[in-house]
């Protein structure tokens, strides 16, 4: 059975509370390392309240991972039809 958005967000906001990089940034909450400044294999600096709440992100040390969807997966990858560039 598929985790629903809230279980999986959750799930990983637990996660970054208790890792030593979430940072609570006045103005915009919990961030990974400092907002907005990446360091490469550490810390991405993203506002974590948005980034755990997307399938397609993951942590930038591997502690919580991208979440396969079946069907954003093969959207991707269905070549445009002639009906879809009508619209
Ligand atoms: S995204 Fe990863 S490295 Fe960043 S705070 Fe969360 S658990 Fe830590």
């Amino acid at each position: 059975m598929e985790k629903s958005k809230k279980s999986f967000k959750q799930e990983r906001l637990e996660i970054c509370k208790a890792c030593p990089q979430g940072e609570y940034t006045w103005g915009v909450g919990l961030t990974c390392g400092k907002f907005v400044r990446p360091v490469e294999g550490v810390s991405c600096g993203c506002k974590l309240t948005w980034k755990t709440g997307l399938k397609n992100q993951e942590c930038p040390q591997g502690r919580w991972k991208k979440i396969e969807d079946e069907k954003l997966v093969s959207k991707k990858i269905r070549p445009a039809s002639k009906a879809d560039k009508s619209k």
